[in-house]
């Protein structure tokens, strides 16, 4: 079954948007090959009010919130995961709101990538949009099945480690809801960047969301979907067709990334290649946790050899 995405979505970047009754919803403009339209900003509320996933950190994007805000208090400030295109402008609506922070925590690397450059051209670097955001520290830590409430509204933590080890849904009981984050996404699959994204851990969490009662993610790049289920169980399909094809390639004597995605993606603009092979990345390390697959030895990144386990190769 084909992932039925839907990329027929267009924004007015700035302009506040109800989009159901306790729901409202502001996109930022950072547009791109990773944003689609950019990142979509959750206002949760009237009056009393939680705010998930503030966005980067762009002038305009800040003050267009503020303005959406004036009137309300923010009581809680939600943050799905601590990429540089959700998280960066909590900290300035905290400064200007006094609303604590809410997060699983710090990204994963920030230790030790604080104190190091960026890596920017490196082929196979992660895009600007899924650069991460090294600062953010939540002031609340929030893990599995926490709740915050506000004057009727309810916000429950779903731990979803997949595309980061980090990330959070937020499910709205009272709608029947789910802010999916980056887990699942209505116009695109989601990118498992190495080191952090496990393939294993996101299908781990897409068949956990197949036993909820949600009727409509609201996503942070682009439109809700109304058919989560069928979407998540043609999600965990393609993913599982894509792992075949990399077993096919291995079998028929492909060793490196670069082989596997030149036949797979054969059909795909070559500026998307660098993707692909990152998420072949994704696959085969994930091949590797199972046992199906081995790779000469060093740290498993873009330039090892990989072969199939028990082929008597
Ligand atoms: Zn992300």
């Amino acid at each position: 079954m084909a992932v039925p995405f839907d990329t027929d979505f267009s924004v007015e970047h700035g302009r506040v948007e109800q989009v159901s009754p306790l729901i409202r919803r502001i996109v930022a403009p950072n547009p791109g090959r990773f944003t689609f339209t950019g990142t979509g900003t959750y206002i949760v509320g009237r009056g009393e009010v939680a705010v998930i996933d503030p966005g980067p950190l762009i002038d305009d994007h800040v003050n267009a919130l503020e303005a959406a805000l004036e009137g309300e208090r923010v009581t809680h400030i939600l943050i799905t995961h601590t990429h540089g295109d959700h998280s960066p402008a909590a900290a300035p609506l905290r400064a200007r709101t006094g609303a604590p922070t809410h997060g699983f925590g710090p990204h994963p690397e920030a230790d030790r990538r604080r104190d190091e450059p960026g890596e920017p051209g490196e082929e196979g670097a992660p895009p600007q949009e899924e650069r991460s955001d090294l600062d953010f520290v939540p002031d609340v830590v929030m893990v599995d099945g926490d709740v915050v409430t506000g004057p009727g509204w309810t916000l429950e933590a779903l731990y979803t480690p997949g595309h980061i080890s980090n990330h959070l849904c937020f499910a709205l009981p009272e709608e029947k809801v789910l802010f999916t984050g980056d887990h699942v996404m209505g116009w695109s699959t989601t990118v498992l960047p190495s080191p952090d994204g496990n393939l294993g851990d996101y299908l781990a969490n897409l068949r956990r969301l197949l036993d909820r009662d949600d009727e409509i993610y609201w996503p942070t790049h682009g439109p809700p979907i109304r058919d989560p289920k069928r979407f998540v169980a043609a999600l965990i399909d393609h993913r599982e067709g894509r792992t075949r094809q990399i077993l096919e390639r291995l079998d028929a004597g492909d060793e490196t990334i670069e082989e596997i995605v030149a036949v797979l993606y054969a059909e795909v603009d070559e500026k998307l290649h660098p993707a692909a092979s990152r998420s072949v990345l994704a696959h085969l390390v994930h091949l590797v946790e199972t046992g199906e697959v081995s790779a000469d030895d060093g740290p498993l990144g873009l330039d090892r050899r990989w072969r199939r386990e028990g082929q008597g190769r």
